[in-house]
């Protein structure tokens, strides 16, 4: 079971945004910037571009949807996707709300973001879902 799939089930806690009945949606613990949200399919599937076409694209569907949110709360120029899924086996896209391109730097991570300012943009973000 990967981490993901734990904290889908309740198992570890996390900074949730969205969910429905296939995929979730919560705040990454190390953002690149406020408001980084990782998007993820309940069914466990370690590469994205494994998912057959009707979940890939659901999932893409989904996480548009969370970027509206993201760009309402948080008020940046532009929401950026990725896919890198070297850490965790478990598909997910990276939303990272950017105002400049050094605002994608995965190489530039904030460690110990403050809880409750992470809880306070996952409730905005959540709040600002369409
Ligand atoms: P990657 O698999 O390379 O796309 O990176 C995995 C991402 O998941 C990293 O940005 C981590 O900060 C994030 N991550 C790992 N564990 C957790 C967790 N328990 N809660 C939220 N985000 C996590």
């Amino acid at each position: 079971m990967t981490v993901f799939s734990r904290i889908i089930a309740g198992e570890i806690p996390c900074y949730k945004v969205a969910e429905d009945d296939r995929y979730f949606a919560f705040l990454d613990i190390n953002p690149l910037n406020w408001g980084h949200t990782l998007v993820v399919p309940k069914h466990e599937t370690d590469y994205i571009f494994d998912l057959d076409d009707e979940d890939f694209a659901g999932m893409t569907i989904f996480a548009k949807k969370v970027a509206a949110g993201i760009k309402k709360a948080t008020g940046c120029r532009k929401v950026a996707m990725a896919v890198l899924g070297l850490e965790v086996p478990h598909a997910h896209i990276h939303l990272v709300p950017i105002n400049q391109e050094g605002d994608m730097n995965f190489a530039r991570k904030i460690q110990n973001p403050d809880p409750g300012r992470m809880a306070e943009i996952a409730a905005a973000i959540s709040d600002n879902l369409e």
